[in-house]
């Protein structure tokens, strides 16, 4: 499956899968007639993956007012909701820290033009200064130092002041560098991790062979039902309460929970014996399964929903792939054997 929401986008489809993807997607373009392009191609594929949602109402929202998607549009989707509009986020810090740079050099060079034409200045008066005798002539020279005196005194006191302003736009840039680098990292609907940096994270954990840990994958039941049965806003409340209770449990540096995809989030379990992470991932299960969800605003229950999971504890050799396969093969026991369930392989 493809992430909703990672930067870069992760897909991690088997072939098979994306084969299909593929099938369902030449349609789409041939129909709507955008050349076949990466841009066009990733996102209609998306469109069909299914996982994207944000992607998939926007285009469902044109389609059903019959409207075209040209390949104007589709580049506009693919910035909006395949790149998550990161690109143009970071060229705006950018432009803005460029144009703080200019400013700053611009009032520089001012100051220093301004220096430069005092200094001149006073070597003339000094000469001057040392063949008169003149009272009178001595006192307009000395009036224009005075005069020169103020006019750099207030151009350096215009630089102070511009400097002043430069260091908060640049504080202001760089809080807003600092808002779209953890956007980069962030699942948009459920505040977790996204794909990109789980998979970052056990690359690192699996490259340094150091640390025991052990990967949870979490796939809520029948969400597909959840989604028909109730709507897709109502889904994606569901997957924020989820998220919710993984966060409660993974709250030290050494619980990190991600969005894995779709209806399916991980958590890393890093330093903690498998035995403590399934004790952990199986509070999780059981307060899922417990919880009493309403719909907003009505006391009408949505039922139970639950969670199955599967962990897989680091073997020395393991690469990213290997975990997380080992990982979805214990999730497809608890399926098999009833959901609502933890398997440990
Ligand atoms: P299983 O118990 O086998 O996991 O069944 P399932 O219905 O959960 O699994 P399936 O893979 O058939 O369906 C997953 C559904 O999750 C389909 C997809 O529309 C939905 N989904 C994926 N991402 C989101 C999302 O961001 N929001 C909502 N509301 N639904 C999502
Ligand atoms: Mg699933
Ligand atoms: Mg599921």
């Amino acid at each position: 499956m493809s992430t909703s929401s990672s930067f870069p986008p992760v897909y991690t489809e088997a072939f098979h899968q994306a084969s299909e993807n593929l099938r369902r997607t030449l349609p789409f373009i041939n129909q709507h007639q955008t050349p076949v392009n990466p841009v066009n191609y990733a996102v209609w594929y998306e469109y069909v993956a299914g996982n994207n949602q944000q992607l998939k109402k926007a285009i469902d929202t044109r389609l059903q007012k019959q409207q075209k998607i040209t390949p104007e549009l589709t580049q506009k989707l693919y910035e909006k909701y395949v790149l998550m509009g990161l690109p143009e986020k970071l060229e705006a810090t950018n432009n803005g820290l460029r144009l703080v740079v200019d400013n700053t050099m611009n009032q520089i060079n001012k100051v220093e033009l301004a220096a430069g034409d005092f200094s001149d200045d006073l070597a003339i008066q000094q000469t001057k200064l040392e063949q008169t005798e003149d009272i009178t002539e001595i006192k307009s020279v000395l009036s224009e130092i005075l005069q020169n005196t103020r006019k750099l005194g207030q151009s350096s006191s215009d630089l102070k002041q511009e400097l002043a302003v430069t260091t908060q736009e640049i504080l202001r840039l760089r809080a807003e560098l600092e808002i779209v680098k953890q956007q980069a990292k962030t699942d948009g609907l459920t505040g977790l991790l996204n794909r990109s940096c789980l998979n970052k994270k056990l690359t690192e954990l699996c490259h340094e062979g150091e640390k025991t840990f052990t990967l949870g994958l979490f796939d809520i039941d029948h969400f597909k039902q959840v989604n028909d049965k109730f709507g897709h806003l109502l889904g994606d409340r569901v997957l924020q309460y989820f998220a919710s209770l993984l966060k409660k449990h993974c709250h030290n540096q050494s619980h990190i929970a991600a969005r894995f995809g779709g209806e399916e989030m991980a958590v890393i379990f890093i330093d903690t014996p498998a035995h403590q992470a399934l004790e952990i991932a199986d509070i999780i299960r059981q307060q899922l399964a417990s919880s009493n969800l309403k719909k907003k605003d009505s006391d009408e229950t949505i039922g139970t929903v639950t969670v199955s999971v599967g962990l897989s504890q680091y073997q020395p050799g393991d690469t990213t792939l290997n975990i997380i396969e080992r990982a979805d093969v214990a999730l497809y026991e608890s399926k098999a054997a009833g959901r609502n369930c933890i398997t440990l392989r």
